[in-house]
């Protein structure tokens, strides 16, 4: 079998309302769906990170012409080829992005000829996982009580953990070079105080039973890091997802040890090199991995598998469309370190329209994998049409 065509479908999706983390304010979402063709007629598909135009010419100028010809079943020697071939200009970022969605869609392809889902063909550790609410934005007039009772609603769902946003406290913020790194920094500020209000309204609304998690998207100084997190320990947290700025590997270690909460991170990270630099520092008590941005399914599964050897978990980073969402579901059944599937709550069509059998969260808040070879699931060509641009 060879591969005879690598195509993208650029996609893009606009809410109503904007709504922010501590990083920014966002109000559109975009997805780069790639496809890989073979010349017995299967196609694979996957999900590439990053900006739409940008990696759109990664993948079709770069990856591309490395692939053309090749045997779309020796993924592993492809995966080193894109990587080694891309080395000077790679190795991080962009690239594994690109890389992210051929790999992905190379495994679609080998689970269809192996007539298996692709949890199974890599060796299901289960087939079903429990998801949580990914939630808790900041927005124009969503105050403390609007939070709890959004944070009430999931539980009525069926949700037994959430995730929330803090950190967009810019006024706190002492490395000047942190200021930056927020987009729209005026908007939906508040002050230390009123961030751990709604954390704690939070917690009030869920009980005291449910995982609850919140995420600063790395603005925090390492000092205000564990300041924030030592008053937020009585509040009994899953996780606080990446505190501070991903390179200051050595603050993030300072927070992990400080803590009794477990430090996440790092979705702002790519490839087996970079999380095991994580590791080795003590920056992180729990992996975040995104299939579609640290190099696919094939480079998360040796980063869970040297977390594993460090005994961590890994929560696969899912804030995408659901292709994403189901090759994370994929990952996450195939391994024993597993912990949880981020399901992004935000108004989104890529996540809910994309596919002929949406993702459905049961009762107990749980996911059932799909049972058809490959990702298992099939996209909405009328959904594909409606949010297709450029
Ligand atoms: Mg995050």
């Amino acid at each position: 079998m060879q591969i005879v065509d690598v195509r993208t479908i650029p996609l893009s999706y606009r809410c109503e309302l904007p709504y922010g983390s501590a990083g920014g304010m966002q109000q559109r979402r975009d997805a780069l769906l790639v496809e890989v063709e073979t010349d017995e007629g299967l196609v694979g598909l996957g999900e590439a990170g990053g900006p739409l135009a940008t990696t759109q010419a990664v993948v079709e100028q770069q990856l591309k012409p490395l692939l053309l010809g090749e045997d779309p079943l020796l993924i592993e020697r492809l995966w080193q080829k894109m990587f080694l071939r891309t080395r000077a200009i790679g190795r991080r970022g962009l690239l594994m992005y690109a890389i992210s969605g051929v790999d992905v869609a190379l495994w679609d392809i080998a689970g269809k000829v192996a007539r298996l889902p692709l949890f199974r063909l890599l060796g299901a550790y289960r087939d079903t996982v429990e998801a949580y609410a990914s939630g808790g934005f900041y927005q124009e007039g969503k105050d403390a009580a609007a939070l709890a009772r959004e944070a009430a609603g999931y539980a009525a769902l069926g949700y037994r953990a959430m995730k929330m946003k803090v950190g967009r406290n810019p006024a706190h913020l002492t490395q000047s070079n942190l200021r930056e790194m927020q987009v729209d920094p005026e908007r939906c500020v508040v002050s230390l105080e009123e961030d751990l209000a709604r954390v704690e309204a939070v917690r009030k609304a869920l009980g005291p039973e449910a995982k609850l998690m919140v995420d600063a998207n790395c603005v925090w100084s390492p000092a205000l890091a564990i300041r924030m997190g030592l008053a937020m320990e009585p509040l009994h947290l899953y996780w606080l997802e990446e505190p501070v700025a991903t390179d200051d590997l050595r603050g993030s270690a300072e927070v992990a040890r400080a803590l009794s909460i477990p430090v996440a991170g790092y979705e702002t990270e790519t490839s087996l090199y970079g999380f095991r630099e994580l590791i080795a520092q003590g920056a992180v008590d729990i992996l975040q991995p995104d299939v579609s941005r640290a190099a696919g399914l094939t480079e998360c599964r040796r980063i869970a598998s040297l977390g594993q050897a460090f005994n961590l978990m890994v929560a696969p980073h899912s804030f995408s469309s659901a292709i994403n969402l189901v090759a994370s579901m994929h990952l996450l059944a195939s391994l024993p370190n597993g912990l949880m599937l981020e399901l992004d709550q935000n108004p989104n069509g890529l996540r809910t329209d994309l596919l002929k059998e949406p993702i459905t969260v049961d009762h107990g808040g749980c996911v059932r994998l799909p049972e058809q070879p490959g990702l298992g699931v099939e996209l909405s060509q009328e959904a594909v049409d409606r949010y297709r641009v450029g």
